[in-house]
């Protein structure tokens, strides 16, 4: 234990996912022999991270307008949605250049351990988008993992009831248990463009 701030400062790191004790120590020790011009720049961009990114109001994307650049892009095909998990996915879709329509953000998965149902997810958000616009394809590329396949298995079941809409899974060939950020951009590639209606 160090004595206030520099413990204080720990903490806080240490509540950061991924960063382990020894991890928020260094980064603390680092911060406290950066220049202070360094750390302005930090708190510039923590401050503006909370104040200037919003959510879209249609997608659920990370956003510096209420409507992301995505569904402000008229050249996306808004009649396919690409439902993802978070917004980090989007990111991961988006490196692979092979999809052009629109997407969804969640906000996360199906976790009733965790206390994540479906209230807790943008789910009506999602129905009333696909039963306002004229979507024709919803692309289910939640996480191949446990939380990440009941939520598409749900998805499944609601979708159902839309009379003319297609919906596809990410083709198998991803690693089980994973995220899909973590998955390289061909086997994405290949998983988007095999993908089939369930
Ligand atoms: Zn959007």
């Amino acid at each position: 234990m160090y004595e206030g701030p520099v413990q204080d400062l720990i903490d806080e790191l240490g509540r950061l996912p991924g960063v382990g004790p020894k991890s928020a120590q260094r980064i603390a020790f680092h911060l406290l022999a950066a220049e202070a011009a360094d750390i302005a720049r930090l708190q510039d961009a923590l401050q503006k991270v909370k104040e200037g990114v919003v959510f879209c109001d249609i997608c659920g994307n990370v956003s510096e307008q209420e409507t992301c650049r995505i569904c402000r892009d008229a050249r996306r095909d808004p009649q396919k949605v690409c439902v993802v998990e978070e917004p980090k996915d989007v990111l991961a879709i988006e490196r692979t250049r092979e999809f052009k329509g629109r997407y969804h953000v969640l906000g996360g998965a199906l976790d009733p351990l965790s206390g994540i149902g479906p209230d807790q997810l943008r789910i009506r958000q999602l129905l009333t988008r696909i039963g306002e616009q004229d979507v024709t394809e919803v692309i289910l590329a939640t996480d191949p993992n446990t939380e990440g396949e009941a939520t598409a298995t749900y998805l499944i079941r609601l979708l159902r009831d839309f009379p003319g809409l297609t919906v596809t899974r990410l083709a198998s060939g991803l690693p089980m248990g994973g995220d899909l950020e973590f998955a390289d951009e061909l086997t994405l590639t290949r998983a988007l463009s095999g993908r089939r209606a369930v």
